[in-house]
């Protein structure tokens, strides 16, 4: 069966990194796009194994072997067009601030004003959401406990806790209580809110069940505040005890599951890597020159920032550089295409290529003239200058 698509970019950036380890950077993103992004359309046909599409199969392969169900919900962010027409959006009070500065007189107490405190909490025992409601005196009139499923995120369990508190106070409420202030320490829920943009279905669901009587503000946690200490003690007790509530599969959770089998075939890859196809040419694995171990070298790079991975590529010299592509037989000539002077190798792109001179300039004291080994050393201790290096020049992007 053959099936005719509209190809998109990171679908052809995937077919022209092969399936090698190399570029999982580029697989990554395409299996986020399938799970949470404008590919979800054709999650049908993951499920239905794709043995037509290398590149879908592989997806299938990924998700499945790091254990992400297929069967499950997706978190998604909602398309400005799913919104209401701007116009006709709900005006939300919401009130932001900052740990040293925030708008304090909105919870105190006020006549016909009651307080919803919101928590979330992300810990060993689980994820747990709680709100706890107060009335204008101060005292407890309602509170919610709400378990999530593991893998969700705290901003996840935070927006919960207010879409929980909201409707509490819309079916249970309190006499004499017409406004709520819910009080929140999530302050990235409570500005992907206010702007409306880029919100995922849920924190959408928490704009949809406010209405006028409610107001929302950031409370820094852990100020003495009796409602927040409360509402943070529940949302730990939660994570044991709440009742259990659906949440979409986080994006964060697909993208760490993704992550982590990389790094599993990136090892594997690396455990092999001993016959001198590395950046030195030498018989011993190639990042016990830097690094003592590979669980070091998953700490210090992996994990690290952007573009450390990209760094990882040249320390195994398996990257997008001429002598590697054709060492693979992706090219036919390793000779550098920016200057023709030599074979580009690791040592060419980092040290030599007049190309990039102006990149280097920022390494210049890491280069020891005449002793590329030397060089490369200092290089590899720098890895955020090294890793600058490689994103300034864009060399290693496919
Ligand atoms: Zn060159």
């Amino acid at each position: 069966m053959t099936r005719c698509f509209k190809t998109t970019k990171a679908e052809v950036a995937l077919a022209l990194a092969g399936l090698t380890p190399v570029d999982l950077v580029a697989k990554e993103l395409v299996v986020l796009q399938y799970y949470h992004g404008i590919l979800r359309g054709r999650m049908e046909e993951l499920r239905d194994g794709c043995a037509w599409s290398p590149h879908l199969a592989f997806v299938r392969q990924l998700m499945l072997e790091a254990g992400v169900e297929l069967g499950g919900s997706f978190e998604r962010r909602l398309v400005d067009w799913e919104l209401p027409y701007p116009p006709e959006r709900k005006p939300l009070d919401i009130t932001l601030g900052r740990k040293e500065e925030w708008a304090e007189e909105l919870i105190q107490p006020r006549p016909g004003v009651g307080v919803v405190y919101t928590d979330g909490s992300k810990k060993e025992s689980g994820v747990g959401a709680a709100f706890v409601a107060q009335d204008p005196e101060g005292q407890n009139v309602g509170q919610g406990l709400f378990k999530l499923p593991d893998y969700c995120s705290n901003y996840q369990a935070e927006a919960v806790a207010q879409r929980e508190g909201v409707i509490w106070t819309k079916e249970v409420g309190h006499p004499g209580v017409q406004n709520w202030v819910i009080a929140s320490d999530g302050g990235a829920v409570l500005a992907s809110m206010k702007g409306q943009r880029r919100m995922t279905s849920l924190v959408g669901e928490v704009v949809r069940e406010a209405g006028e009587g409610h107001s929302f503000v950031y409370v820094p946690g852990h100020r003495g505040h009796a409602g927040n200490e409360m509402a943070d003690a529940l949302a730990k007790e939660a994570t044991v005890s709440g009742r259990r509530v659906e949440v979409e599969i986080p994006r964060a959770y697909t993208r760490r599951q993704c992550r982590d089998r990389s790094w599993q075939l990136w090892s594997q890859e690396w455990e092999a890597l001993e016959d001198g196809t590395g950046m030195d040419g030498g018989g011993a694995k190639v990042y016990l020159q830097f690094m003592p171990t590979l669980g070091c070298l998953r700490d210090k790079v992996w994990r690290g920032k952007a573009g450390g991975r990209r760094v990882l590529q040249l320390l195994s010299g398996h990257c997008n550089v001429g002598g590697y592509l054709a060492s693979v037989k992706k090219q036919e000539s390793g000779s550098c295409g920016y200057c023709g002077l030599e074979e580009e190798d690791v040592h060419h792109y980092l040290l030599r290529c007049p190309r990039w001179y102006m990149q280097r300039l920022e390494m210049d004291d890491l280069i020891v003239r005449g002793d590329p080994r030397s060089s490369l050393g200092n290089m590899f201790r720098e890895l955020e200058r090294l890793a600058r290096y490689v994103k300034r020049t864009g060399r290693l992007d496919f």
